[in-house]
């Protein structure tokens, strides 16, 4: 007998499923479900999936994206908070014995302990109260990552791929870039999801470089000066970086022996500038501390 798989992503099969598990989505745990097949198919192919990789899934939902993820015959984890989805999960997954879902924080949990030492993909439509703070915590873990494909808010792909200079480039910009090379996949309008969010939203797709972009002595000290020179955007970069704690005199050798102008703004500094600013001080402390 021909047996055929129900695509969840769709909105009449989503809205059956919610219904028939009465489940009330919640705003404050940031579930819009993605009920467009296409954008599924795109995230799925972009991620390169192979059937011997092993892909961690943020938030699996009700099992949407998962089940794109589960087709390829890749080894699936998919951590979700909300308990009152995992019978749901485990209805909609039923039959997939290469997913197994976690119930938990993904902010709170042993990443490595669930998807097992080796490299693996992360995959998912993130829930946008917490988009930073995950990517964040996934790149700062130096977890073995080959490869983030992620459905964030338009703005924040933005501001992950921004180049220096622009409105967008911040401090996310430069740690994305710092550990990866971003790209932004497609933009994805809010019909493509239930409940459509009031803004759009974009597949950007991170590849984690080999070794950091720029090199640095003190990596610490270097993601302290990005945030001090980003911390107060409408100040030169001295005035920021002196407000971020850093002596004036100290920075004006610095600065001056990198060749970057102290007037210039924090968010007009490449990433190879905050390199240079960040060994100079560490030079600096190192030539102290033999005094
Ligand atoms: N993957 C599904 C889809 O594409 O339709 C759902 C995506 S929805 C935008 C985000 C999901 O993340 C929700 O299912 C939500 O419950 C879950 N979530 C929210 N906070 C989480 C956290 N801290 N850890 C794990 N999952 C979380």
């Amino acid at each position: 007998m021909l047996s055929l798989k129900p695509v969840i992503a769709n909105k009449d099969v989503t809205l059956h499923i919610l219904k028939r598990f009465g489940i009330r989505m919640s705003k404050k745990l940031g579930q819009n479900f993605l009920v467009d097949p296409s954008v599924v198919a795109g995230i799925v192919k972009a991620a390169g999936i192979q059937e011997q990789d092993v892909v961690l899934e943020i938030g699996p939902g009700i099992g949407t994206l998962t089940q794109g993820l589960a087709e390829t015959g890749a080894k699936v984890v998919a951590v979700e908070l909300d308990r009152h989805l995992l019978d749901v999960l485990a209805h909609t997954l039923e039959g997939y014995e290469n997913v197994r879902i976690v119930h938990g924080d993904i902010l709170k949990i042993d990443i490595l302990q669930e998807v097992g030492c080796g490299p693996f993909k992360v995959v998912a439509n993130l829930p946008y109260y917490i988009t930073t703070p995950i990517i964040m915590e996934l790149l700062e873990a130096r977890l073995p990552i080959d490869y983030m494909v992620t459905m964030v808010q338009k703005e924040v792909a933005e501001r992950m791929a921004a180049e220096p200079g622009s409105k967008a480039y911040g401090a996310l910009s430069v740690a994305v870039q710092y550990y990866t090379k971003p790209h932004v996949l497609m933009i994805v309008p809010p019909r493509s999801f239930i409940p459509a969010p009031a803004v759009d939203s974009a597949v950007i797709c991170c590849e984690r470089r080999e070794k950091p972009a720029v090199e640095v002595e003190d990596e610490a000290l270097f993601f302290r000066v990005v945030k001090a020179a980003f911390g107060q955007r409408r100040k030169t970069l001295a005035n920021a970086l002196k407000a971020g704690g850093f002596p004036q005199e100290q920075l004006q050798l610095v600065l001056a022996k990198a060749g970057i102008d102290a007037m210039r703004r924090g968010e007009t500094l490449s990433l190879d500038e905050f390199a240079a600013i960040a060994n100079g001080l560490f030079a600096q402390k190192r030539t102290e501390e033999k005094l």
